[in-house]
Order: C-alpha cells, then sequence, then structure tokens
C-alpha cells in the first residue's frame, strides 16, 4: 500500500524542497540529503510506486523505459560514465529502505566501497 505522505511523495507535491538535478513529465531528480559518495543523487519516477517490483507491475512499459533513459540522462549530464558510477535500489525491510517511493541511488564521484 502506498503512503501519499512520504517524504518523496511530499517532494513530488513541493511541499517540501529538494536540491534538483533535472525533472520531466516522469522523474524527478535531485541530491541525496545524507550523501553517502561525493555524487549521491537520487532519482524517482512521479508514478506512485512503493519499489522497483511495485514500479514495474504497476506502469506502462513506456513509463518504464522512459524513467530508465532519464537515469540515462543524468549520468550524461553529471559526466560520470567514463569513470563509472553505482546504481543502487533498496526495497523493503531487508533491502534497507527507508522511504517507501521507488527510488534509485547513483553512486559516483569517488571509488565506492564493496557491498559488504
Ligand atoms: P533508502 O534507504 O530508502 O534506499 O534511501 C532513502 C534515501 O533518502 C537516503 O539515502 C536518505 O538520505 C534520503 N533522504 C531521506 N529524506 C530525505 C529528504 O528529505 N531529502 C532528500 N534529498 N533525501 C532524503
Amino acid at each position: 500500500m502506498y503512503d501519499e505522505n512520504n517524504i518523496f511523495a511530499k517532494i513530488l507535491k513541493k511541499e517540501i524542497p529538494c536540491n534538483k538535478i533535472y525533472e520531466d513529465e516522469h522523474s524527478l531528480f535531485f541530491n541525496d540529503i545524507n550523501p553517502q559518495a561525493k555524487i549521491h543523487v537520487l532519482g524517482i519516477p512521479k508514478t506512485q510506486c512503493v519499489d522497483y517490483s511495485d514500479f514495474i507491475s504497476l506502469s506502462d512499459p513506456k513509463i518504464i523505459v522512459a524513467f530508465f533513459q532519464s537515469v540515462n540522462l543524468v549520468i550524461e549530464r553529471l559526466n560520470i560514465a567514463s569513470k563509472g558510477y553505482r546504481i543502487i535500489t533498496n526495497s523493503g525491510k531487508d533491502g534497507g529502505q527507508e522511504v517507501p517511493h521507488f527510488h534509485i541511488h547513483i553512486l559516483a564521484g569517488e571509488k565506492i566501497g564493496s557491498l559488504r
């Protein structure tokens, strides 16, 4: 069940501010408030979806493609493709998800440590 008052829903409704990197019809990208790397950008679709599985099962394939194309556009704009980056999405309790609106983390700008 989607919580319409989660933090990212409030950011989408402009009830709380964010440091925006990129926005289009289907997606919004902004800096993480507590960065875990020199570059730490969050990307969210504007669809109400809890996590990756929810996004994929709820969305028209065109929206899914549009979202991941926007991810790539942001990677190009950040100029991180040549040195590299990490994309992460957390889901649920075991995945360590804090905010229940599907989002991807783009981490870059320095060597990102091992996952464990
Ligand atoms: P999760 O653990 O759900 O994958 O990641 C949630 C992320 O959202 C965390 O990295 C956290 O720092 C970030 N975050 C939480 N609240 C806010 C906020 O109000 N603004 C921004 N820009 N990021 C937030």
